[in-house]
């Protein structure tokens, strides 16, 4: 999708500007380890897995932990504000998520590679969650420590959320994202993440939204991913 191209686009510049490939990858790889999966009972989610990845990204990004406002929703699901210098422009929104779905039970023998070893191998990344959502979620928070180091100030306040449930709705996560971003006020001028259909709390947070295209201005959640 366009925006994920420009996500990629991004990794991949500061990829070059830093020599960090292999750092990137190597995080991403270690993203994977984290089986944070979501299951339609609730009872059967290994929720400590969530909270170690939680502590996971707190070693591995501590710029954007120390200077950015971080705020957990719904004990599990994460959103950072980072503040611009102009208050009079619209913040923007980055969405994604760092849940995945279960393994079919019975076909472990049938996977190429590990799901969750974050193998490379033959020149890709392999692994449950490597496109949906981690990779994400993971160039993300580089691109963000990267900029963070760089001294880079934005002008419009961005923030960035990373649901726990959204393979199964985000009923819990991205719901009471909306909820608590239109409490604090914030009224984005658009919204980038995964797209797809539907989704009752796009209009909580969104100034102009649109249809299911990835055109620039993005719904919140994404039904199907
Ligand atoms: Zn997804």
């Amino acid at each position: 999708m366009y925006c994920r191209r420009i996500l990629s686009g991004l990794i991949l510049l500061i990829s070059l500007q830093a020599s960090s490939e292999s750092r990137i990858v190597d995080n991403l790889s270690k993203a994977i380890r984290y089986q944070t999966i979501s299951h339609q009972n609730l009872n059967a989610i290994d929720y400590g897995a969530f909270l170690n990845f939680h502590q996971f990204l707190e070693t591995t990004y501590p710029r954007v932990h120390s200077q950015l406002k971080k705020k957990i929703i719904a004990d599990y699901s994460l959103v950072y504000i980072w503040q611009g210098n102009n208050r009079a422009l619209p913040p923007v929104l980055f969405d994604s998520h760092y849940d995945v779905v279960p393994i079919e039970p019975g076909t472990e023998v049938d996977w190429e590679y590990a799901p969750f070893a974050g193998i490379v191998a033959d020149g890709y990344l392999w692994g449950r969650g490597a496109l949906d959502d981690k990779a994400s979620v993971i160039s993300t928070l580089e691109a963000m420590e990267a900029l963070l180091a760089e001294g880079y100030a934005p002008e419009r306040t961005m923030v960035f959320s990373f649901g726990h449930d959204e393979e199964i709705g985000g009923r819990d996560g991205a719901a009471n994202i909306a909820a608590y971003l239109k409490n604090q006020g914030l009224n984005f001028e658009y919204v980038v993440g995964e797209g797809g259909h539907g989704c009752p709390w796009t209009s909580n947070v969104a100034r102009k939204p649109t249809g299911n295209d990835c055109s620039g201005r993005k719904k919140l959640c994404n039904a199907n991913a």
